[in-house]
């Protein structure tokens, strides 16, 4: 077997092994790499420059709310973050302390913020004294920390990139508007970017964010085992964290008030997202928006008298995709075309040009497609419009068959049987009936493992009965596994 084909079958477990599959992708395709710390990874050059495009197609549609970013501390002082009891509750059993600087003891033993509200809140405490003051609309981009004991690359790990808005408003009216206007941003953002459906709505009391009023979400159906992964989700806090912080304003009729706060984050778990939904038995597809490289070239020659034809119309071609596409031109000598090819599939590259001595001498390039493996030839001086039209075809492809693959794995379900047996068999999504008590969601989580992944905006409407005891519903839920 030689090298190129051991390449690519090392990938075989696509369909028997998922997870094993998963880290294969994320090491092969040099996206990250085990870190020396437990529960940690390193984010790798190819890996983080996808999700600096991530970024930057996630913070201009933030700031274009009427946010605006800054950056608050690390480290929280304990008692501060133990002076909301449902939110230290929530995340005490993954907080990491600091209790010593330098060689001296510290007095008080300052957290690792798992999340900000504790030390955004008081910060808001001291900058709004009117109603003239709100709202506060702010983001910042950081990394918290949650000690993970099950690490796995983007998904979990104990400390992980994201951004974390925070806001803080007059009114509850205003708060829950932000709240889905949130929500909203981060469906377009996930959906026209990444290319990943999305199933919007809200998450069960207890599935709901420490200390939260009301947590929407947003939820994905990864390939493989179908199961589910929450992709970004937006908290109404109500005045709850405003009392206990003392947020206090006056109003305009010169009364005191506490002010009520959102907060919202979306992690580089979607980038496990990208992984899981998009990926295949050749490894990682990118999808075009956010691709690091939208388009690879890969010179071939076999003698030394070809390569000069060759590399000078590589040149060509490469001036004229500098302002359409992200091109890079793989001339490492010490690699062959077919090792390129499937390092270049490994790595999800949505589209890869041939430039051999036959198509500078039939002036064109051979163009294939990531996603449909599609192979055409196309003239050079056609490329510059030709590229952005396919990284755009295969954008929406791409998008297509995600949700293609939601909508066929999911079922509505109206007995507790089938339900079972569906998240036994790793069957996707159930849309059930559920009375909205926490005993019958508990006897699922218990018996089968799925939780409620969220109750869909979209509603069917009309009523049935409760998936588990068959009480009189109106509220139909998403039921599934989930990472
Ligand atoms: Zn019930």
């Amino acid at each position: 077997m030689n090298a190129e084909r051991r390449f690519v079958e090392e990938l075989d477990d696509f369909e028997d092994d998922f997870d094993r599959w998963y880290v294969e992708v994320v090491r092969k395709a040099e996206l990250a790499d085990e870190a020396p710390i437990r529960g940690m990874r390193v984010v790798m050059p190819y890996g983080f420059a996808l999700w600096e495009n991530m970024q930057a197609q996630l913070d201009w549609r933030i700031k274009a709310t009427g946010v605006q970013n800054a950056y608050f501390p690390l480290l929280i002082p304990r008692s501060m973050l133990e002076r909301e009891a449902e939110h230290i509750e929530g995340f005490a059993p993954e907080v990491a302390w600091v209790t010593q600087g330098g060689s001296k003891e510290l007095e008080e033993p300052l957290a690792i913020r798992p999340t900000s509200e504790a030390i955004i809140c008081p910060m808001y405490a001291r900058w709004v004294q009117s109603y003239r003051d709100l709202p506060i609309l702010i983001n910042q981009w950081c990394s918290v920390l949650r000690w993970e004991n099950r690490p796995r690359a983007f998904l979990r790990t104990s400390e992980f990139l994201w951004q974390e808005g925070h806001t803080a408003h007059s009114s509850l009216d205003e708060a829950e508007e932000r709240t889905k206007l949130m929500l909203e941003v981060y469906r377009d953002f996930v959906e026209t970017e990444l290319a990943l459906p999305v199933i919007p709505g809200q998450k069960s009391e207890s599935e709901k964010f420490a200390g939260a009023l009301r947590t929407y979400t947003i939820e994905a159906m990864m390939g493989g085992k179908k199961w589910a992964l929450q992709s970004g989700t937006s908290h109404n806090l109500g005045d709850h964290f405003g009392k206990v912080f003392g947020i206090e304003f006056l109003n305009a009729a010169g009364q005191r008030e506490y002010a009520f706060n959102t907060s919202w984050g979306l992690s580089f778990r979607t980038i496990g997202a990208i992984i899981m939904v998009h990926g295949d038995e050749r490894g990682l597809k990118l999808p075009p928006r956010v691709a690091p490289i939208q388009t690879v070239i890969v010179p071939i020659w076999r003698k030394d008298a070809e390569r000069e034809t060759v590399e000078s119309a590589v040149d060509g071609v490469r001036e004229s995709l500098r302002d359409v596409a992200r091109v890079f031109v793989d001339r490492r000598d010490d690699k062959t075309p077919g090792w390129k090819f499937n390092e270049w599939e490994m790595k999800g590259v949505p589209l890869r040009l041939e430039i051999g001595p036959r198509d500078v001498a039939g002036n064109q390039a051979m163009v294939v497609r990531r996603d449909t493996h599609e192979k055409q030839a196309i003239p050079l001086d056609e490329l510059a419009t030709r590229i952005p039209q396919l990284l755009e075809e295969i954008q929406d492809n791409m998008f297509e068959t995600a949700k293609r693959m939601l909508d066929e794995n999911t079922e509505r379900v109206s007995t507790y049987e089938r339900l079972k047996e569906r998240v036994a068999a790793n069957a996707g999504f159930s849309r059930v009936w559920w009375c909205g008590d926490e005993t019958c969601e508990e006897k699922v989580k218990t018996e089968t493992k799925a939780t409620i992944r969220c109750i869909p905006f979209d509603q069917p409407g009309g009523t049935g009965d409760c998936i588990v005891c068959g009480k009189h519903s109106d509220t139909e839920v998403i039921m599934a596994r989930a990472y």
